[in-house]
């Protein structure tokens, strides 16, 4: 026990927890300090009278990196909770009277195409053979990178794929070679805001990100996406992994270009290793000195942003209708809202929204004949942030959400909390107050990400949305191993 090396992860998020179970499973003594009371970092969850609110991910995709992540450690996510498929995945609202559920499964998913463009059906299929190969490649071998050297990426058979992989098309170009309907059109792009960027600007290697929605499907874990997180900390704690809350890190100590420890407001915590998982830019600017930080503040600032979020938790005193699970209010232009994320940031005029409603499928997160809302506005980060701005947007998207779904629901809220950058910058350090980390653009992919090793400290690794692979729940997952391995590489 005593020459165990010390591992110090920053962040309880899903990858600061992932890097600390896989190298406490590999036999270092790992310490996870966690500046919040609970775990989770941008999955946490919240109650109040009987609504239990997961605050940041309620979409559960891509159940191949879960089931990949617990058998590592022998484990099976059965063991830890209970996923359910959601039938239909999600709905499309384009208008009023004008909905579009989305059924589980491909031939269903070819009969609604095809009644909205004629052989749309089979090109959806022949798309998504290609997005199956993108897929895997994509997510069992690309992500799993570090991301440390283009020779990663110079084996025989990723090359001879590099074309079928389609790096060097945007998938907006590629989405418009099998479609033309503008309905399709909008449901095949959706999948990539979950990426961060725009259409345009995302390589068309991420139509994996549509065989992921539309093979592999949405589910959700009874209880509760904060059932993941729950399972994930029991698994690390099987593995010898402790957690401390409350810790709030304030310095990284250095000595000789090394790190030796951790100031917290609390405490001291000496460490051989030192794995951050909180976002990079505040662990690079506010826990190292000037001449220890990889990258300069002008860096930073031009780097694209994932967007920031302005999220209203709802608890409704009524069962309402017209809505499912997940629901994507598409009803006004997509491209002037994403101009008002990306290219002129501003506080958007018309904004698309997303309502999610858990519990139709899972009765226990609101209390009887109640119902639990969660409504997210996607916004430019940055951007200034009040009440009164919330309360606007609260008001015209709430009418908006009446009038199409065609029932009251603001007279029946009982609980309401907004969230947005102020939030994000106080419980996470995020940096502009962003939600989902770093875009990931093509200028933005695997080496041309922040490092997952500082170039400065020789022992101090980075993890998270803000690294490699990149933002989500899954690349998250995937980051902590794969810094995991970096460092038993190292230290073993
Ligand atoms: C509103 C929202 C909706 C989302 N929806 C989805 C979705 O549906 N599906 C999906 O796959 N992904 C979704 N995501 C993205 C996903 O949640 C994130 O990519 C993922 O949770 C990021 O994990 P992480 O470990 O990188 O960072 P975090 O979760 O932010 O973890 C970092 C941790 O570091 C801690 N920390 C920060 N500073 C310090 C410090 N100084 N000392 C100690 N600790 C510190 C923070 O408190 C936090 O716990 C969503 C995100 C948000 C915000």
């Amino acid at each position: 026990m005593a020459d165990k090396k010390k591992v110090i992860v920053i962040g309880a998020g899903f990858s600061g927890i992932a890097a600390a179970t896989s190298l406490a499973h590999e036999g270092y003594s790992v310490t996870v300090l966690e500046k919040n009371a609970t775990p989770g970092g941008r999955a946490r969850s919240f109650s109040h009278q009987g609504f239990v609110f997961d605050m940041g991910p309620s979409w559960y995709w891509m159940p191949d990196v879960f089931d990949k992540y617990f058998e590592k450690f022998g484990r099976r996510t059965s063991e830890y909770y209970k996923l359910v498929r959601l039938d239909p995945s999600y709905t499309v609202v384009f208008g009023p009277d004008d909905f579009m559920a989305l059924p589980a499964g491909i031939p269903a998913l070819k009969e609604s195409f095809e009644k909205l463009e004629r052989g749309s059906g089979e090109k959806l299929e022949e798309f998504l053979k290609q997005a199956a190969f993108k897929y895997q490649v994509g997510m069992n071998e690309l992500v799993y990178k570090p991301g440390r050297s283009v020779s990663e990426f110079l084996d025989t058979k990723l090359l001879l794929g590099v074309l079928k992989l389609d790096v060097f098309q945007s998938i907006r170009k590629h989405i418009r070679k099998f479609f033309r309907h503008p309905k399709i059109i909008q449901i095949m792009e959706f999948p990539v805001l979950f990426l961060g960027a725009l259409p345009e600007n995302t390589p068309a290697l991420y139509s994996l990100m549509n065989y992921a929605d539309m093979t592999l499907g949405t589910w959700y874990p009874m209880g509760g996406m904060f059932k993941i997180v729950e399972g994930m900390v029991c698994l690390a704690e099987e593995n010898g992994v402790e957690f401390r809350y409350n810790q709030t890190v304030k310095e990284i100590v250095l000595e000789k270009g090394r790190a030796k420890g951790i100031k917290t407001e609390n405490g001291y915590f000496e460490a051989d290793v030192i794995v951050a998982g909180a976002d990079y830019h505040h662990v690079e600017s506010s826990l190292l000195p000037g001449i220890s930080q990889s990258y300069t503040p002008d860096y930073w600032n031009k780097r694209v942003m994932a967007p920031s979020s302005l999220i209203f938790y709802l608890g409704v005193n009524k069962r309402l209708k017209n809505l499912t699970h997940h629901n994507l209010f598409f009803d006004e232009d997509f491209g002037k809202h994403a101009r008002e994320i990306y290219e002129d940031p501003k506080w958007p005029d018309k904004p698309l929204f997303y309502v999610s409603v858990p519990s139709k499928t899972d009765r226990r997160v609101a209390p009887e004949n109640c119902e639990n809302l969660f409504v997210l506005i996607p916004v430019a980060p940055g951007l200034v942030d009040t009440g009164t701005i919330r309360e606007k947007y609260y008001n015209l998207v709430m009418e908006r959400l009446e009038k199409l779904t065609g029932q009251s629901i603001r007279e029946h809220v009982v609980y309401k909390r907004s969230y947005a950058h102020a939030n994000f910058i106080e419980d996470y350090n995020a940096f502009k107050g962003n939600a989902y980390g770093l875009a990931n653009t093509l200028r933005q992919t695997a080496i041309l990400k922040p490092s997952l090793k500082s170039r400065k400290v020789k022992n101090l690794f980075y993890t998270g949305q803000l690294t490699v692979p990149g933002p989500g729940v899954p690349p998250s997952l995937i980051s902590g191993q794969v810094v995991a391995a970096e460092v038993h590489k190292e230290y073993s």
